[in-house]
């Protein structure tokens, strides 16, 4: 696919460039005696920062730094100015109908919480359903169990098939004319395997059910389009795309977050406030919005989507998926290696356990090399238990590493595996 004019071409090494805490500490030689490199391969937890995200968050504090929507003063307006082109930003990186689908929160926890809270106080009763597949994080776990509690609704639990994704055929099996929510990541944090959206967005719709699509893990490597897929909501985080940590984007269909009560309540989400009559609430998306949002954060992450959107998306997706068959072979030649899912996942995330080894012991020797991955249940508990393992190593990888990256990683983990056997 050419790319557009307006467009920088993807090229790695320049790419790289921009994250500084990654130069600094860049691959120079395979030797770890003489420096003390950073292979960061924990991307699934959070992504590095380029420049521009720093310079943007800290430039926010020099400059504009004010309160929004509430000022009458220059500064206020020029803070809720970047404040709300953020949201127009997402809003069109999504391809949502309207700004007022986009709601800022902490983070796709957040996120989650409130659709649970809100949404199931408003429909959910007595023995009605909820579905979850196996493989969700537990924040899209939790916060159903909860409001299945206080509601009386039944929490039904979708499996996966051979390959990692959620199973079609079980579906159609647990959806019933009592299936109120269907909630279904995009990809695990654990499979890194595209599930079938839109089949499973289709056969909810059939029972009329609502789809709540967790993103957190999808948005850093695919476009995504809610009107496309046709999902009530898609949940994510702006630090898994580059962006800060704190800001979170709750996308739903308008119509349904009309029909649905606040979430938490004070400045911001009211139109009117007092003690002779009811106090009324503020339009969408200010009505979800209580308090002082996390103002920097917001306008920071406005320039993380822009400076990902310099490139093309097919060039950076051809790059990721270089780096996980080059990773996924280099495993795999290793006999002691399991991989969770014997397929190759989609994204470079990549997880597995190797033989006789503890994968907490693993992520910690692998540390001693200057390479961070993740160990442990990856807060996705039921996932373990249904793969009977107690935990795995997990790679996960952006678009500013690289091949040699990988090599030195393979190199350090079969030191490793010789050295304590
Ligand atoms: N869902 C998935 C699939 C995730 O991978 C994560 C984080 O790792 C979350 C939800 C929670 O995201 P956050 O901690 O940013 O709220």
């Amino acid at each position: 696919k050419p790319v557009q004019s307006t467009q920088e071409q993807f090229k790695p090494e320049q790419f790289r460039q921009h994250f500084p805490l990654i130069c600094q500490h860049s691959l120079t030689d395979l030797s770890c005696e003489k420096h003390s490199p950073l292979i960061y391969f924990d991307n699934g937890a959070t992504t590095q920062k380029p420049n521009c995200v720093i310079q943007t968050h800290t430039s926010f504090y020099q400059d504009i730094n004010a309160n929004v929507h509430r000022g009458s003063h220059r500064l206020s307006s020029q803070a809720t100015v970047a404040f709300e082109q953020a949201r127009e930003t997402v809003k069109n990186f999504i391809h949502a109908k309207s700004i007022k689908e986009i709601i800022w929160t902490k983070g796709t926890t957040e996120s989650i919480n409130l659709i649970a809270s809100s949404l199931g106080k408003k429909i959910l009763t007595q023995s009605d359903e909820i579905i979850l597949t196996v493989s969700e994080h537990h924040a899209n776990i939790v916060p159903w169990q909860l409001i299945a509690e206080q509601t009386g609704a039944i929490v039904k639990v979708l499996p996966l098939d051979a390959v990692g994704k959620v199973d079609l055929i079980q579906l159609d099996t647990l959806l019933t004319n009592k299936t109120k929510i269907v909630c279904c990541a995009h990809i695990s944090n654990v499979l890194g395997k595209k599930n079938p959206l839109i089949d499973i967005i289709s056969k909810a719709k059939r029972v009329g059910a609502i789809t709540v699509i967790d993103g957190a893990q999808a948005i850093a490597h695919f476009p995504v389009d809610v009107q496309a897929l046709d999902c009530d909501f898609y949940v994510f985080s702006a630090h898994k795309m580059y962006g800060p940590t704190g800001v979170g984007v709750l996308y739903g269909k308008q119509a349904l977050l009309e029909s649905m009560p606040p979430y938490q309540t004070g400045g911001e989400m009211i139109k009117s406030v007092s003690f002779n009559t009811k106090t009324t609430f503020n339009v969408l998306p200010f009505k979800f919005e209580a308090g002082t949002p996390n103002i920097a954060g917001v306008i920071a992450f406005n320039q993380a989507i822009k400076f990902i959107s310099q490139y093309d998306h097919g060039e950076i997706a051809e790059y990721e998926q270089l780096l996980t068959q080059y990773c996924y072979q280099a495993l795999s030649q290793i006999p002691q290696v399991t991989f969770v899912v014997a397929d190759m996942p989609d994204i470079p995330v990549l997880s597995f356990s190797v033989d006789g080894h503890h994968n907490h012991d693993l992520a910690t020797s692998l540390d001693s090399y200057g390479i961070a991955v993740r160990s442990g249940h990856h807060c996705a508990m039921p996932l373990m238990a249904e793969l009977n393992i107690s935990g795995c190593v997990r790679v996960s990888m952006a678009a500013y590493n690289t091949l040699a990256e990988i090599d030195y990683f393979i190199a350090c983990l079969l030191k490793i595996m010789n050295q304590e056997h």
